[in-house]
């Protein structure tokens, strides 16, 4: 996991995070690899999928059929970990032979979209279609849950009453990072869900999983990721061994700051190094009464940020 420790807590390019997780599968010197996607269904999710699919996929796994390298995937409202999902993803590609050591990455990606303006940056909605609507709608529906939709129960039961709270409470986290707060915390959470299961799964051949967590950033233009934690579960012996590392999943603990226009988030459990070197977040307006009613967004929402992030270059991405 050390290649992947530097980049926890930070925003980085989609392909800076699959180029460490590759990094990181390789150091295994695996005889086969098999991962699992977990993504929103909201469209704007489709650059996350495209690019595990390109940097990851197309890299590391077993041809499916001619010309065809796929991951299993879960694609639901919110990004939730699907129970049972890695253990019928295991024994799919356990099917690829039974020696040597297995890697199987299992990645776990909540979402935000940014709106940028002239006075800066809000998280929760995205400019789609010429019009502003919230991204994440799901965790923005589980968030109020007012106008509930069939995932928020769930999100909400994941999410539990103390952390909700916190993210509708503008007093501890400020309005224009809800949902970004919220994104964080959910894909911390997921992949608890995700790590509880593979503790006690009964792998078919030795076999390491690393569940990588992180929030992806859709912006107007290249997305890109925040990686919020790495867990390795070792299932080469007898008993399952757990190494875990990254942010936290409380909302309430999450610091905000900017380094060269990038995010970096830390917590009481995790630092980036230098964190506090780096530019604080002001924000503009706070209002307490921005609260988390699900609407297609305002483009006078006061909700913003006095510091704009630039926008970030992604030249692999473009590329290719
Ligand atoms: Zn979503």
């Amino acid at each position: 996991m050390n290649e992947l420790e530097p980049l926890i807590g930070r925003e980085e390019s989609m392909v800076t995070v699959l180029d460490r997780v590759r990094l990181t599968v390789g150091r295994f010197q695996p005889t086969r690899v098999g991962a699992y996607h977990v993504t929103c269904s909201d469209e704007a999710e489709w650059e996350c999928a495209d690019a595990f699919q390109r940097w990851f996929a197309e890299r590391m796994l077993p041809g499916l059929k001619p010309g065809s390298r796929a991951p299993f995937r879960s694609i639901n409202l919110g990004g939730r970990y699907e129970p049972g999902a890695l253990a019928v993803a295991e024994s799919h590609y356990a099917a690829s032979g039974s020696d040597g050591i297995t890697v199987i990455v299992a990645k776990i990606n909540a979402h935000v979209g940014v709106v940028e303006t002239s006075e800066g940056v809000r998280f929760g909605h995205f400019p789609r279609y010429g019009q502003e609507s919230t991204c994440c709608g799901a965790l923005t529906a589980a968030l109020s849950d007012e106008a509930p939709i069939p995932a928020s129960a769930e999100l909400r039961e994941t999410l539990g009453r103390t952390r909700l709270a916190a993210l509708n409470d503008g007093e501890t986290v400020p309005p224009d990072l809800r949902l970004l707060f919220a994104a964080v915390a959910n894909a911390r959470l997921q992949s608890r869900r995700a790590v509880e299961e593979l503790t006690t799964l009964p792998a078919h051949t030795p076999t390491h999983f690393l569940v990588v967590a992180g929030v992806s950033i859709n912006r107007p233009g290249p997305d890109t990721e925040l990686l919020v934690s790495v867990d390795h579960i070792d299932r080469t012996d007898v008993a399952a061994k757990h190494a875990t590392i990254g942010l936290d999943d409380d909302p309430a603990a999450y610091k905000v700051s900017v380094d060269l226009g990038r995010l970096v988030l830390a917590d009481a459990q995790f630092q980036p190094p230098g964190f506090a070197m780096h530019a604080e977040i002001q924000l503009s307006r706070t209002p307490s009464s921005d609260t988390a009613a699900v609407s297609d967004g305002d483009p006078d929402d006061p909700a913003s940020l006095t510091e704009p992030l630039p926008e970030i270059d992604d030249a692999q991405s473009q590329a290719e």
